[in-house]
């Protein structure tokens, strides 16, 4: 059983075939769904999903780039929604600079970041200002929904995005109070561990799978397996080889097939043969690849009853010990 920890089931991407991609997750053994709430409405539709299908749960919030947007009283609708049984985390919540007011105007511009903060002018001044109410209402935001957290008894699902001292400064005085996993994790080894001391999660997508994923790989290989969750935070990221196109919850598996604690050589063949695992292409091939690799554990989850007979390895292992067929 796999659980997808972040999708965003209600966004319009998923209005016309939500059936066939939950029964896709199902056929590749993602069998719970998390689905995240981005603003109240979001939110709503998250909970009345996690109503109507038995395999999906949902979390609730206000993702930080909502924050120019969202209402003055966010709690009041969150705190109602979260009388819902299947309301299971607040999030998506946390910080996010990565279009802060300057940049975008100096992009607009087409004028160096840097050049623009390190002159004096009036105009940057007003940036600067700008900049800080942008952080400060992301940040407002942030801390009422940890509040409701304690409050409700809910662990959280933070958002960080080039504002990680920040994040962190603010989470500190809830150390010991309440529980987060910092979704989608980008970051070195050293914040993954700074986020592991304070007993939060870090949770990994399909940049894992990326070409130029690979610091993000070799971390997720350092983080003990029981402190890590996958998701795949459709429908954005698919993992390679489904890269540009809609992700969705069955590509979970993907995921938490890449991300695995062998030497980069061996990991590869992991995700080689883990690409090749979609139905249309196990059912061309009656064995998947993973079938053909001398690893016990894998062809255990992988490998279905009914290969079991002619699988290759198993008949080299029954040769050997002569009396075992599974
Ligand atoms: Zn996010
Ligand atoms: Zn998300």
């Amino acid at each position: 059983m796999l659980i997808e920890t972040h999708a965003h089931l209600d966004y319009p991407d998923f209005a016309n075939d939500l059936d066939d991609v939950l029964g896709r997750a199902n056929e590749a053994g993602v069998t719970r769904i998390i689905t995240i709430g981005t603003s109240i409405e979001s939110s709503r539709r998250a909970v009345d999903l996690a109503e109507k299908y038995s395999s999906v749960y949902a979390v609730i919030g206000v993702h930080p780039t909502y924050a120019e947007k969202a209402g003055e009283d966010v709690i009041t609708p969150l705190r109602e929604l979260a009388k819902s049984p299947r309301v299971v985390a607040i999030g998506e919540t946390g910080l996010d600079y990565h279009h802060l007011p300057s940049v975008e105007a100096a992009k607009q511009k087409n004028v160096q970041v840097f050049s623009a903060l390190q002159s004096g002018t009036e105009e940057q001044l007003e940036a600067s200002i700008e900049d800080g109410a942008y952080k400060s209402k992301q940040i407002d935001l942030f801390e009422e929904q940890l509040d409701l957290a304690i409050e409700l008894h809910l662990n959280v699902v933070i958002h960080q995005r080039d504002a990680w001292d920040d994040t962190l400064e603010i989470m500190k005085p809830y150390a010991g109070k309440l529980r987060g996993v910092f979704h989608c994790f980008g970051g070195t080894l050293e914040q993954a561990n700074e986020v592991l001391d304070l007993d939060h999660l870090v949770s990994f997508t399909g940049i894992v799978t990326f070409k130029n994923g690979a610091s993000v790989r070799e971390v997720a290989a350092k983080v003990p397996s029981w402190k890590f969750m996958v998701e795949t935070d459709c429908p954005y990221l698919a993992p390679v080889p489904f890269r540009g196109k809609r992700c969705e919850p069955a590509h979970t598996r993907i995921v938490a097939e890449t991300k695995s604690p062998r030497p980069p050589r061996k990991r590869r063949r992991t995700f080689l043969g883990s690409t090749a695992y979609d139905k249309s292409q196990r059912d061309r091939h009656p064995h998947p690849p993973h079938c053909y690799r001398r690893d016990r554990t894998r062809h255990l989850v992988l490998c279905r009853a009914g290969h079991a007979a002619s699988h290759p390895y198993q008949r080299a292992r029954t040769k050997i010990s002569g009396s075992r067929s599974r």
